[in-house]
């Protein structure tokens, strides 16, 4: 066990206790900002390093992206960015904004979410005539979420019920998500003309994803507001882990929570894995809510209807996994754009095999370049619990496991090989996350690598993260957003913390 920062003990006599379950990005931001408002927190991580998903990779002496491709809130004048600026994650760094969102090559043709919409709609055009009104459309929609904000200052939970009414239907960019919310992306895809469109429209974002994503995101991209903080997630988790300690935090990692103890209607504390008793007046659980009223509280609480709503209905709220293959390559050969799909020779993996490529390279960060190579991360989406329940299975085979990932990661290479000449001979296979890592390390859901992604058939609910029948325990994390990402777990800490605050009358 690992024990930092014991400030708090001496000082903090009379403050309110509170164990928070997890050290992602969501416990760390739930125990700064509890901190701030005079409770005295401790972080129990079960694994050796602080972070969750985005926790420091180091491979053979060489750091490597876990997670981050892009990161929301990084633009100085948005309420996002207060909050990373609150909690200590994008203290002293600077944003590398990359010169696409996304490319795809099909059919010959090269479709670029490029950093200027004008230059997207004219070569999307000059390759697709027939489509010029359907990309003139999205462009414009594109353009008007620009002026969406999310909300940061409050949960709706917590909104006079005038304000939480009129949430994002307020405003005209709101309207305009809140429509786009119901078309599919796969289906919006299906009605260009061009193969190269349709390909690129239906592969930018993971399967399940609607218009209004894309429309966002591509807009954040667009301001500048959607980029890459040098130092990636793990710079983030680093600075979050110091900041939560100088407020004066108590982080235990390798100690994992064995169960809560309930009694009487509410939370008391936790019990750890060591035998230890923890007794608390809250408890917090940073991890997966499945797993936390599961495991931890052994199915003696339901969670809220509307979040056991996502865990049912795949239809509504999709998860998907992925297997990422960390590869490395000299910086000159690689690709320029930031992630690009091509097809491939067929790739023996999910079903019928893999027929294109999803590389990201991540050069344009000088902490993820290493004796002039580059890490070069390869993404083979994961959708369905099918698909999760074989990788389940194999990873209790450790030879058939091993077996499985170095034929893919031969094909891999030689596919990458093939596309990119210039990297003939030159491609380090460093390693794999599956969908089996996310479910046994991190407890994930189905061995989702992320929470719930909403479908065209889904409803905004917003949720609570609180438990009927049970009070001084509240769930939090990414899986109670709107969607999944490192800046919804930032913002459901400081959500949970406002709870907390209003059930303790404290301003
Ligand atoms: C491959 C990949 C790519 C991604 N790309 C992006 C991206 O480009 N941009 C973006 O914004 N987001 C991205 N994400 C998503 C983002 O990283 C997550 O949404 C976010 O980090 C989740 O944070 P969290 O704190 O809610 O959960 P986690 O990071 O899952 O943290 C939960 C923690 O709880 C701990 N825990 C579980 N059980 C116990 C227990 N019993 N006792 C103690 N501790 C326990 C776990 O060990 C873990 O550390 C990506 C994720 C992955 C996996």
């Amino acid at each position: 066990m690992t024990v930092y920062g014991e400030r708090g003990e001496a000082l903090l006599q009379g403050q309110k206790r509170i164990a928070i379950i997890g050290g992602g990005i969501a416990g760390l931001s739930t125990g700064i900002y509890a901190q701030k408002h005079g409770f005295r927190t401790t972080i129990y991580e079960a694994l050796p390093q602080i972070g969750g998903v985005c926790a420091p990779l180091r491979t053979a002496g060489v750091s490597l992206e876990p997670t981050l491709r892009f990161l929301n809130g990084v633009r100085e004048d948005t309420p996002l960015y207060r909050c990373w600026q609150e909690t200590g994650g994008l203290q002293d760094t600077l944003p590398v904004t990359p010169d696409s969102f996304f490319t795809a090559e099909e059919a010959g043709a090269t479709v670029n979410f490029c950093g200027d919409i004008n230059e997207f709609l004219e070569s999307t055009a000059a390759c697709s005539p027939e489509d010029r009104e359907q990309l003139k459309r999205f462009c414009t929609a594109v353009e008007k979420a620009g002026a969406f904000r999310p909300a940061t200052e409050c949960p709706p939970d917590l909104l006079s019920p005038l304000k939480a009414l009129a949430g994002a239907a307020g405003t005209e960019s709101g309207r305009l998500l809140l429509r786009l919310r119901t078309v599919s992306l796969q289906d919006y895809a299906q009605q260009f003309h061009h193969p190269a469109l349709r390909c690129a429209f239906r592969e930018v974002l993971p399967p399940g994803s609607t218009l209004a994503q894309l429309v966002f995101s591509y807009s954040r991209f667009l301001s500048g507001d959607l980029a890459v903080p040098v130092g990636g997630s793990a710079g983030i988790v680093h600075r979050m882990a110091k900041r939560y300690l100088a407020e004066g935090g108590q982080l235990r990692c390798k100690d994992p929570v064995k169960k809560i103890i309930a009694a009487n209607g509410a939370a008391r504390g936790i019990v750890l894995a060591g035998g230890e008793h923890m007794l608390t007046h809250w408890v917090i659980a940073a991890c997966d809510p499945a797993y936390a009223c599961r495991v931890l509280l052994q199915d003696r609480y339901g969670m809220e209807k509307k979040l056991q709503d996502r865990y049912c209905m795949p239809e509504k709220y999709t998860t998907c996994s992925l297997v990422r293959l960390f590869f490395s390559a000299p910086e000159e050969s690689l690709p320029i754009e930031r992630t690009l799909s091509f097809p491939t020779d067929v790739i023996p993996a999910e079903g019928d095999g893999i027929s294109r490529l999803r590389v990201t390279q991540f050069s344009n960060d000088p902490t993820f370049v290493f004796n002039g190579r580059a890490e070069l991360a390869v993404d083979f989406p994961i959708a369905g619990r099918q698909a999760f329940r074989r990788w389940e299975a194999l990873a209790g085979q450790q030879a058939a496991y091993r077996e499985e990932i170095r034929l893919l990661a031969d094909s891999t290479r030689q596919a990458l090989e093939k596309h990119f000449p210039q990297m003939q001979g030159l491609v380090q296979f460093l390693g794999c996350h599956t969908p089996a890592d996310y479910a046994r390390r991190f407890h994930n859901f189905h061995g989702s690598c992320t929470a719930f992604i909403p479908t065209a058939q889904a409803r905004p609910a917003p949720l609570t993260g609180r438990l009927p029948g049970l009070s001084h325990l509240l769930l939090t994390g990414q899986w109670l957003g709107p969607t999944a990402g490192m800046h919804t777990a930032l913002l459901q800490g400081k959500f949970t913390v406002q709870r907390i605050c209003r059930d303790e009358h404290i301003p």
